[in-house]
């Protein structure tokens, strides 16, 4: 059990429900579940990784920890206090500690910024030193990100996909904050280039004593990143682990099928790969049940009728499944 002093965040039970509205009154017919009560913890200097297939709400989860969405319901205690009432100026001091680097490096840059005015922006906005010391903090963190000084002057379009993504990263790491929530920081990037981004993830964690939240969909990414592994479905937290824990030894079904798609290395390995059935359900009507139940090859009579709660099957190793 950690202590609480260890832990930089806790997420409670926290809810993202879109109203459905239609007709001349806008009337609410229905919701969709996006974050369907999901919790955990992240420690300091810590990594807690969350993956899921497209559309299981980890992006709106993301979001709704930082506020840039408002939770339906729920807490989040970061730092030792509660985010949920707290007002827009309150707010603003927290997200010093609190940054978010988002999937696509060219739309979250602004074009008509200079790549100084874009890193320098968050140091202004927090008036952090005169305008002069401002400048050479940006050139320290471009450099730190692996980029040059020189650049302040040069704007978006003049940067790879990489560079631009080393952008976003010096801005999120301008006012040294505790926490970085990264949302698929690499998917869109070539794969030569992925590894180079991950180790200076890394590199800064070590460096800056950072946690993250590390979002993707692709588990390779999420076990060479993570202490933790948290997966995704449909709203809610299905297995939670330490990530050798669950790549060794993945419990749920769903994670299983992850699992076992993941490529090996290795020509004579004979890993059988688990083709799941469907699509994953719509979130506006979720299936009764373990909503895993109409793609589950292990699926039993008590699936359809009660959703299992997420339980230490052992060693911490927290599982959602009627199996354990
Ligand atoms: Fe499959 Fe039932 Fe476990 Fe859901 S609870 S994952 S349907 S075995």
């Amino acid at each position: 059990m950690k202590d609480s002093n260890d832990r930089l965040l806790q997420v409670e039970n926290l809810k993202k429900y879109f109203p459905l509205r239609s007709g001349v009154f806008s009337r609410t017919h229905g919701y969709v579940r996006a974050v369907d009560g999901v919790s955990f913890d992240i420690g300091r200097r810590r990594t807690l990784g969350l993956v899921g297939e497209s559309g299981c709400g980890k992006t709106t989860l993301a979001r709704a920890l930082v506020r840039l969405w408002e939770p339906t319901s729920g807490e989040v205690v970061f730092d030792g206090v509660s985010i949920r009432d707290l007002n827009t100026r309150e707010m603003r001091r927290i997200r010093r500690n609190m940054q978010i680097i988002f999937q696509d490096p060219f739309s979250s840059l602004n074009p008509r910024m200079t790549v100084g005015a874009i890193v320098g922006e968050p140091l202004a906005i927090h008036r952090v030193a005169k305008r002069r010391e401002r400048l050479d903090i940006v050139r320290g963190l471009l450099e730190k990100v692996g980029l040059s000084g020189g650049h302040v002057n040069s704007y978006p379009h003049e940067f790879s996909g990489g560079q631009r993504q080393r952008i976003c990263i010096a801005r999120a790491i301008a006012l040294r904050p505790k926490l970085i929530v990264c949302d698929e920081p690499v998917s869109a990037l070539d794969v030569s280039v992925q590894s180079q981004i991950l180790n200076l993830l890394r590199d800064l964690q070590d460096d800056y004593g950072l946690s993250y939240l590390f979002i993707s969909h692709d588990l390779r990414v999420v076990e060479h990143m993570s202490d933790e592994i948290a997966v995704m479905y449909l709203g809610r937290i299905v297995e939670m682990a330490g990530g050798d824990a669950i790549s060794e030894n993945p419990l749920h079904p769903y994670t299983r099928a992850l699992f076992s798609a993941v490529p090996v290395p290795d020509p004579s390995s004979r890993r059988k790969v688990i083709v799941l059935g469907g699509d994953v359900p719509s979130p506006i009507s979720p299936p009764p049940g373990c909503h895993f139940h109409p793609r589950c090859p292990e699926k039993m009579g008590v699936c359809e009728q009660k959703y299992p709660p997420l339980k230490d099957a052992g060693g911490g190793h927290e599982v959602a499944c009627f199996l354990y």
